[in-house]
């Protein structure tokens, strides 16, 4: 019997390792990487299962969002989203450098979608249009996102020209973070701001994303219907409070909380405000 009397299906953002093939000179993980490697979880392909399937028995059907380092590149990732994706509807986000091909083959699009980024200092145009083609042909939707890292802003309108004259959705992320010694996204022009806008869509993501309003205090459901797995098993509410753990999806006895709670972050930076109970029902 599932115990979820959640109005909504709970959804996890897993990372599931810390692990990537390539060096993107924006991404959070850059220096730290070795680091970060020693928190990936020394689990067996079984006790992984386990573990989301202990999930399932609690809470019901989840959606699992599954991101990294590069997901793509864990080991047997593809009989493991099977596994999963049999439990509970999966989404992966991915760079696609790896084998898109199989995944297209043997993965059923009407349970796993992809989120794709397309990162131009790292990868090839057509190549990438092609496996994105490829996987439009076996079912997966999903659009592709661009980062709008300041020495790549004058190529957006080029690359979305690329990918829209493909019938590929495309679409842009703020990019938070330091460049030029300046912060961003605080430091985008107005001018940028506008021709971004539209990218990003509804008005609270330019709240929140862009514009990094505050968000402490503020009731939300991160915790209770939402959590951010790390590598190591550890849960925590959300991206920004990924220093408070609430257990571990690993321990027999994990469980979320039983009610939204308070906001215990400043900021919201990436797309995870949409649990603030203010947005309930508008997503
Ligand atoms: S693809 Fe993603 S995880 Fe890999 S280096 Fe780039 S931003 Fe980081
Ligand atoms: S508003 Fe954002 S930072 Fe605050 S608890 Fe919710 S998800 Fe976490």
């Amino acid at each position: 019997m599932k115990m979820n009397d959640r109005k909504e299906r709970i959804n996890f953002v897993w990372d599931i390792h810390y692990r990537c093939n390539f060096r993107c000179p924006f991404c959070w993980f850059n220096d730290n990487w070795e680091n970060m490697a020693k928190l990936n979880a020394d689990k067996s392909f079984g006790e992984v299962v386990e573990a989301w399937k202990r999930v399932y028995d609690k809470y019901g059907e989840c959606h699992m969002m599954i991101t990294g380092g590069e997901p793509t590149l864990y080991p047997n990732f593809i009989s493991l989203v099977k596994e999963l994706s049999s439990m509970h509807s999966v989404k992966v986000t991915s760079q696609l450098s790896t084998d898109m091909y199989t995944f297209a083959r043997e993965l059923d699009p009407g349970r796993v979608i992809l989120d794709m980024n397309f990162h131009p200092l790292e990868s090839k145009l057509e190549p990438f249009i092609r496996k994105v083609l490829f996987l439009k042909k076996h079912g997966f939707s999903g659009g592709v996102c661009y980062l709008a890292y300041p020495p790549q802003m004058d190529k957006i309108r080029y690359y979305q020209e690329k990918f829209e004259s493909k019938g590929i959705n495309f679409a842009l992320a703020a990019f938070w973070g330091e460049y030029g010694g300046k912060k961003y996204p605080q430091a985008y022009s107005d001018e940028e701001r506008k021709m971004m806008a539209p990218y990003l869509g509804d008005i609270n993501r330019i709240k929140y994303h862009l514009e990094g309003h505050k968000t402490r205090g503020k009731l939300c459901r991160a915790g209770y219907c939402y959590a951010s797995v790390k590598a190591d098993g550890r849960v925590t509410r959300c991206g920004p409070l990924s220093h408070k753990p609430i257990g571990n999806i690993f321990d027999r006895d994990f469980e979320l909380s039983d009610k939204p709670e308070p906001c215990e972050a400043d900021v919201c930076p990436c797309d995870e405000y949409v649990w603030l109970v203010e947005n309930d029902g508008t997503r």
